[in-house]
């Protein structure tokens, strides 16, 4: 009796080790339809959370309730693709040092914020992407002589906590005088009064403050990028059939014209043709 018992247990654990197994996977172990992750929940209550910036124009503003920008029209085609309507999609405001941890706590379920999709990050969350690619520059006054990096000895640059910009002036060019802010669009007033001599983030980013009717004529991106920022879908971890899905549904949009047509609305007004979507280079979902 008693060895039957213990049999019985030894055989319920094994089954549970062998269920855990599959799961971590994640296309497995879920609730009622089968599915887990971003996946599953879609399925089961057709809402998700995404984090998305809220100060940059072009790719992620908010303007009351409302958010608008490159990253939150991608959003609502990867929402559209996991079977979420957009009136579904529950916008959640991220700045460049909470996003690792609103993925890792549950805060939300994507991002899309211009992130870069780096190994130390690769550590804590998943990436899906990459959908568009960057580089970090310099935003200056119009009348500056900084003419990239290597001009930042003894200057002050304005960047955010927590972003891959901010890192790289402290590791790569300690002479300049670092401030951080939560967010970049804290800079702007600085830069503008002379309280620092240059404000530090991606091409992209920069540019879309420049042409903000405020500062018409009063700064200029240096133009001479030196970093490769390539945007990323940040992600849980473990849901690598969430990125597989999320992947999946970026190629569809680069194949039927959705991609070009959010970047037409957003980013590609000033003028700027959309960029090619090069689906061969999209990540491999759940590999270290
Ligand atoms: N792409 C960089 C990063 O992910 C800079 C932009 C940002 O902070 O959102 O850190």
């Amino acid at each position: 009796m008693r060895m039957k018992r213990m049999a019985a247990i030894a055989a319920v654990a094994g089954l549970a080790v062998a269920m855990a197994a599959c799961g971590g996977d994640s296309d497995e172990g879920g609730s009622g339809t089968g599915a887990s992750g971003i996946v599953g929940k879609a399925e089961n209550q057709k809402k998700l959370v995404i984090g998305v910036k809220a100060d940059q124009p072009g790719l992620g503003l908010q303007t009351g309730s409302q958010y608008e920008g490159f990253d939150i029209e991608l959003a609502k085609i990867i929402a559209k693709g996991l079977g979420v309507e957009e009136g579904n999609i529950e916008w959640k405001t991220t700045v460049s040092a909470n996003r690792e941890p609103f993925i890792e706590q549950g805060t939300v379920d994507l991002v899309l914020a211009t992130y870069t999709i780096n190994d130390e990050r690769k550590q804590k969350v998943g990436f899906a992407g990459p959908y568009y690619l960057a580089g970090q520059d310099l935003l200056v006054r119009a009348d500056s002589d900084i003419t990239g990096p290597e001009s930042l000895e003894g200057k002050t640059v304005c960047s955010a906590t927590g972003s891959t910009p901010a890192k790289r002036i402290q590791e790569d060019y300690p002479k300049a005088r670092l401030q951080q802010f939560d967010a970049y669009s804290k800079c702007l007033p600085l830069l503008e009064n002379g309280q620092v001599d240059a404000v530090t983030t991606d091409d992209i980013i920069l540019a879309g403050y420049a042409a903000q009717d405020q500062y018409a004529g009063k700064f200029k991106v240096v133009g001479k990028t030196f970093s490769d920022e390539p945007y990323g879908i940040g992600i849980s971890k473990n849901d690598t059939a969430g990125c597989e899905k999320v992947n999946e549904i970026l190629k569809a949009a680069a194949e039927d014209g959705s991609y070009k047509a959010a970047w037409d609305a957003t980013l590609g007004k000033s003028g700027t043709p959309a960029p090619e979507l090069d689906t061969t280079k999209l990540t491999h979902c759940g590999a270290a």
